[in-house]
C-alpha cells in the first residue's frame, strides 16, 4: 500500500467509525484550531515571513485573523447548519414528512496555493471540520516554512484519526489524486485546476476549484480619486500583488487615467515610502522564478512609476503603466505581482464589453458614484463576486459566498457556503405504510379513481 493509499485508508476507517459525526467532536475541532493559531502566531507570522516577505501584521489581517474570523462565525452557528430542516409535502403524498438532512461527505482532500499558504487552506478546512468531515490538507510546497508549521502543528491540535497532512508538490499530489475521495477543494491557478477535475473525474469525485484570472477594475471621475487611489494600490499590492482577486488591470479613459495616476503613486508612496523595496510592509515574490515572470511582463513596459526588479532580492516595485493596448502581454495572463495596467476605454460601456470579451474573472471591481453605471455592470458582466469601492474587501465577510464563475473556478465557499461545500443535502420522506395511499397510483390505469388522479395532476385540465 502507498503512502497515500494508507493515509486515506486510515481516514476513512475513522470516518466509517462515525467519530466525526457528533456536533461536539465537530465543535472540540474547530476550537482545537482557534486554539493553535491563537498559541503558535509568533511561528506562524514567521513561517509567512520566511515565505513571502509578509508583515506581521498584513498575515494577522489577511491569513490568522481571516481563519479566526471563519471559526468564530461558523462555532456559534453550527447547530442551525446541522439541523435537519422540514419541507412542506405536496398533498399528493400525504400523509408523509419531508426533511433535508446535511450530512457530511466523508474524507476530503484539500489542496493549496502559495500565497496566502495559511489561510488558503485553514478556512476550508474550517468548513470540513464544521460538515463533519476527515480531510487530508495537502499545503503548497513553494511556501515551504508554512506547509512544514501546518504539518507538524495541525496533528497536535487537531484529532490525527481525522486529519492527515501531506507535504510535496506535483508529485505528491498526483498520488493523492489517484486515491478516492468524497470531495476535492482546489485553490490555485487555472492549469493545475483542470488536472485535478480531470484526476477527479476518472472517480465521478465532486470538485470544488476556486482559481484565479484577471479581475478587472473600472474607474471613472466621478469618485474621490485619492480615496480610490489608495483603494486600489491596497487591494493590489497586499502581498505584493500576489493576490487572487487584487485588481489586475484599471478599466478608465484617458482623461480619468491621467488624473489617477500621480493619486496612484501618492498612495503608494504613503504607504510604502519612496523606494518600497526600503519598507518593512512590502512584501516579496515567492520564487525568483515568478519574479523572472514578472520582469519579463516588464520588458516592453514604460511605466508611470516603479518598474525595477531585483531576482536575488525576489523583489518587484510597485509599478503603474498607463495606456497599456489590450493585446499587451501583461493583458494575456492573470499578472500575479504589484503590476498596475491600465488600458484606455471611451465609456463605461466599453469597459462593460471589454470585461465580457474575456473569460469571466474572480471579482470585479468598479469605482462610480453613478447608480446607472453600477447597475449596469451587475447587470452585464458576470464575475465571481463585485466589489463596488473596495477591492478585496468581500473576502472578509463570512457571511458572503467566496467563489469563481466560469474560468476562475466553480463552487463557493466561506461561513455557510463552506458548511454546505462539505455536506450533502440528503432528502428524507417518511411514510406511514398505513392508510396505502398509495394504491390511488398502482394499476391497472382505469376507473374513476384514475381519472381523478390524472386531473389532480393536470390542475384540472
Ligand atoms: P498552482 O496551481 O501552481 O498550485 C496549487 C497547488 O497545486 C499546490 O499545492 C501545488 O503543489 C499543486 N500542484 C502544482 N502542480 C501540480 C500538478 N501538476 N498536479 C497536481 N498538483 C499540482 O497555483 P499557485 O501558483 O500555488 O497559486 C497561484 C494561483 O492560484 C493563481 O492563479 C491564483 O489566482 C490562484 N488563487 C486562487 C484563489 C482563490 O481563492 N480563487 C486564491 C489564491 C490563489
Amino acid at each position: 500500500m502507498s503512502r497515500a493509499e494508507q493515509t486515506t485508508h486510515e481516514l476513512r476507517t475513522a470516518f466509517d467509525a462515525g467519530i466525526t459525526r457528533s456536533r461536539r467532536w465537530r465543535r472540540d475541532q474547530l476550537r482545537a484550531l482557534r486554539r493553535m493559531l491563537l498559541e503558535n502566531q509568533p511561528e506562524i507570522e514567521q513561517a509567512l515571513h520566511d515565505d513571502l516577505g509578509k508583515h506581521p501584521l498584513e498575515a494577522v489581517i489577511t491569513e490568522i485573523g481571516m481563519v479566526i474570523a471563519e471559526i468564530d462565525y461558523a462555532l456559534p452557528r453550527l447547530r442551525r447548519w446541522m439541523r435537519a430542516r422540514t419541507v412542506p409535502l405536496p398533498l399528493m403524498l400525504a400523509p408523509a414528512r419531508g426533511r433535508a438532512v446535511p450530512e457530511p461527505l466523508g474524507v476530503v482532500l484539500i489542496i493549496g496555493p502559495w500565497n496566502y499558504p495559511l489561510q488558503l487552506v485553514l478556512n476550508p478546512l474550517v468548513g470540513a471540520l464544521a460538515a463533519g468531515n476527515a480531510a487530508v490538507v495537502k499545503p503548497s510546497e513553494l511556501a515551504g516554512a508554512t506547509s512544514s508549521l501546518l504539518a507538524e502543528l495541525l496533528p497536535l491540535y487537531l484529532d490525527q484519526r481525522a486529519l492527515a497532512v501531506v507535504e510535496g508538490g506535483a508529485e505528491v499530489t498526483g498520488q493523492l489524486l489517484e486515491q478516492r475521495f468524497d470531495h476535492i477543494f482546489f485553490t490555485g491557478s487555472e492549469k493545475v485546476g483542470g488536472i485535478v477535475a480531470t484526476a477527479a473525474a476518472r472517480t465521478l469525485t465532486p470538485v470544488t476549484l476556486e482559481l484565479g484570472g484577471k479581475s478587472p477594475t473600472y474607474i471613472d471621475d466621478s469618485v474621490d480619486l485619492a480615496v480610490a487611489a489608495r483603494r486600489i494600490m491596497w487591494g493590489k499590492l497586499l502581498n505584493a500583488g500576489q493576490t487572487c482577486v487584487a485588481p489586475d488591470y484599471l478599466l478608465a479613459t484617458p482623461a480619468t487615467a491621467r488624473a489617477l495616476v500621480p493619486h496612484l503613486e501618492r498612495a503608494t508612496r504613503e504607504m510604502y515610502g519612496s523606494d518600497a523595496a526600503t519598507s518593512p510592509d512590502y512584501g516579496r515574490i515567492v520564487t525568483p522564478r515568478h519574479a523572472e515572470r514578472l520582469a519579463r511582463m516588464l520588458t516592453d513596459a514604460a511605466p508611470s512609476f516603479g518598474g525595477e526588479v531585483s531576482l536575488e532580492q525576489r523583489y518587484v516595485a510597485p509599478t503603474v503603466i498607463d495606456g497599456v493596448d489590450a493585446d499587451s502581454p501583461l493583458m494575456q495572463e492573470e499578472i500575479f505581482g504589484p503590476i498596475l495596467p491600465i488600458v484606455h476605454v471611451g465609456s463605461a460601456a466599453e469597459a462593460r464589453a471589454f470585461i465580457r470579451s474575456r473569460p469571466k474573472p474572480l471579482a470585479a471591481y468598479v469605482f462610480s458614484r453613478r447608480r446607472r453605471v453600477r447597475r449596469a455592470f451587475l447587470a452585464e458582466t458576470s464575475s465571481g463576486g463585485v466589489s463596488f469601492g473596495a477591492p478585496a474587501a468581500h473576502l472578509g465577510a463570512p457571511q458572503l459566498p467566496f467563489g469563481g464563475v466560469g474560468t476562475s473556478g466553480m463552487g463557493a465557499y466561506h461561513g455557510e457556503a463552506s458548511f454546505r461545500t462539505f455536506s450533502h443535502l440528503k432528502s428524507v420522506l417518511d411514510k406511514p405504510l398505513r392508510p396505502d395511499t398509495m394504491r390511488l397510483a398502482y394499476p391497472p390505469y382505469r376507473g374513476w379513481v384514475k381519472s381523478l388522479l390524472r386531473r389532480m395532476l393536470m390542475r384540472g385540465r
